[in-house]
């Protein structure tokens, strides 16, 4: 059966990258009826902290990224990592090794003196008890390095790049799989060690992670073979880039997932973005899909091993096709938090009706939710005339135009899309002005300017608020 994980290192928020990682082996799990896990990798304290697990774990429910196992934390693993560390010393695969880091930098000085790439030269492979004994009186404390013996040539068939070569001379020496401790202790094991204990242990079948670990999978290949194990199926997926056609980072502005729902992404259109990151449906037309559907179709023959660029007015389109199509009920509770923070005052559930009325107005011109925030400011802050609505004002006919209707306004909190046209008509008639003068002066005088959502809508809203009357006369003064 399909086993697949997704292995983030809480050392910050859930990243877009992580988070389409996620995304395809979740989609590729789905396809195949097979398991998706959670694992959390903190085995580097110094910079994994609680609240970037709790934002990664909040980040993929939001996003829809249901795991059938976990989350499992490497911190808790520890003895399994120390066990399968000793039997590879026990085995005579992996070595105590003393060296200095004065020794160390020594060595890579004279590598690149010789133009040669920096490699661990081996030199403690096969330290005698006496060479070791002399180490450990003089107070050093060893590493653990596996064995990588050049000659060996590593080979995998990669689900997205076909066969993929390494020589074991390219892969830097023997490696460190457990940082120093006492020479009778295992240390801290490290990242390329507990990566592969745990994909035994939790009996993965297919690795799918970025491209950016493709030189972490021939070493990671002989530790499988080393421990015992069959490796799994490798997938590493294309980097996501920016317009310019560099890595996606910080600096291009939002990358963590939280910043998205900020700024007022849905998680389904951002998951239907991620989805086509890389991968495109057998008909590449369809760029619309629900995950269950994407699932359906996915299949590693179809993600590019070219890298995948970041394109805003696409994400931007689907988002807009997804708020456009969404109910008014659940659009609204979307709505609402982003009013809340713009400090609109307004009661949630007195003013419901309201509230979907103004979602209902809006909709269609959202292209993120934040949007609603700046498109519905005439409803919540106190008019503002700009100058184009001050002139018109002051045209022929539109005070009395305005005297007209308030004039006609029912005095309750009730106005009908009838009633408000009858006034509208009724004016025209009474006052003899053109229909487009009485509609720019209205719009002046409810809004403050001669251009937003519909007017007719505008003002029944406004009239439930009380608030179409004030506006008027003030316009008026
Ligand atoms: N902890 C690694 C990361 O966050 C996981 C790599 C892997 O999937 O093996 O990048």
């Amino acid at each position: 059966t399909v086993r697949v994980r997704l292995a983030p290192s809480p050392t910050g928020n859930l990243h877009i990258g992580t988070a389409r990682t996620a995304v395809f082996n979740w989609l590729f799990a789905r396809h195949q009826g097979g398991q998706f896990i959670l694992r959390i990798e903190d085995t580097d304290i110094e910079r994994s902290r609680p609240e970037y697990t709790q934002n990664i774990l909040e980040g993929l429910t939001w996003l829809g990224m249901t795991w059938d196992e976990g989350p499992f934390y490497q911190t808790q693993r520890m003895d399994l990592y120390r066990q399968a560390i000793q039997s590879l010393l026990d085995k005579g695969l992996a070595y105590r090794s003393y060296e200095t880091p004065e020794e160390l930098d020594a060595m890579r000085e004279a590598q690149k003196a010789r133009s040669e790439a920096p490699r661990y030269d081996n030199r403690h492979r096969n330290l005698t008890p006496e060479q070791e004994a002399a180490f450990v009186a003089e107070g050093r404390q060893p590493v653990i390095r596996f064995k990588i013996e050049d000659d060996r040539e590593i080979s995998w068939n990669d689900l997205v790049r076909g066969k993929v070569t390494w020589k074991g001379r390219d892969l830097g020496g023997d490696m460190v799989i457990a940082r120093a401790a006492a020479a009778d202790e295992v240390g801290p094991p490290l990242y390329n060690f507990v990566v592969v204990v745990d994909d035994i242990d939790m009996q993965i079948s297919h690795v799918i992670r970025g491209e950016d670990h493709i030189g972490n999978t021939p070493k990671q290949i002989l530790l499988y073979e080393a421990l015992g194990a069959t490796a799994p199926e490798f997938g590493h997926t294309p980097l996501i880039l920016n317009s310019s056609g560099a890595k996606l980072s910080k600096r291009d502005g939002v990358t963590s997932i939280s910043d998205f729902k900020q700024m007022g992404y849905v998680p389904e259109a951002l998951a239907n973005y991620m989805t086509l990151l890389g991968w495109s449906a057998p008909d590449a037309t369809q760029e619309l899909f629900t995950l269950p559907e994407a699932a359906q179709l996915f299949s590693f023959d179809r993600v590019n091993k070219a890298g995948a660029k970041f394109d805003w007015d696409k994400l931007n389109w689907i988002n807009s096709q997804y708020l456009h199509a969404m109910p008014v009920d659940r659009l609204t509770d979307l709505l609402i938090p982003f009013w809340q923070a713009a400090g609109y005052e307004f009661d949630p559930t007195g003013d419901r009706a309201w509230l979907e009325e103004l979602t209902t107005l809006l909709a269609a011109s959202l292209v993120l939710l934040k949007d609603a925030v700046e498109m519905s400011q005439l409803f919540f802050n106190p008019i503002a005339f700009t100058d184009e609505a001050k002139t018109q004002l002051q045209q022929a006919g539109s005070a009395a135009t305005l005297q007209a209707v308030a004039a006609a306004l029912p005095s309750d909190h009730s106005l009908t899309a009838e009633q408000a046209q009858d006034i509208i008509k009724q004016v025209v008639k009474e006052q003899n002005v053109k229909k487009g003068l009485v509609m720019r002066s209205l719009r002046a005088g409810l809004t403050g300017d001669l251009q937003g959502p519909d007017l007719l809508q505008s003002w029944l809203l406004l009239h439930q608020k009380g608030q179409d009357l004030p506006r008027l006369q003030q316009a008026l003064t």
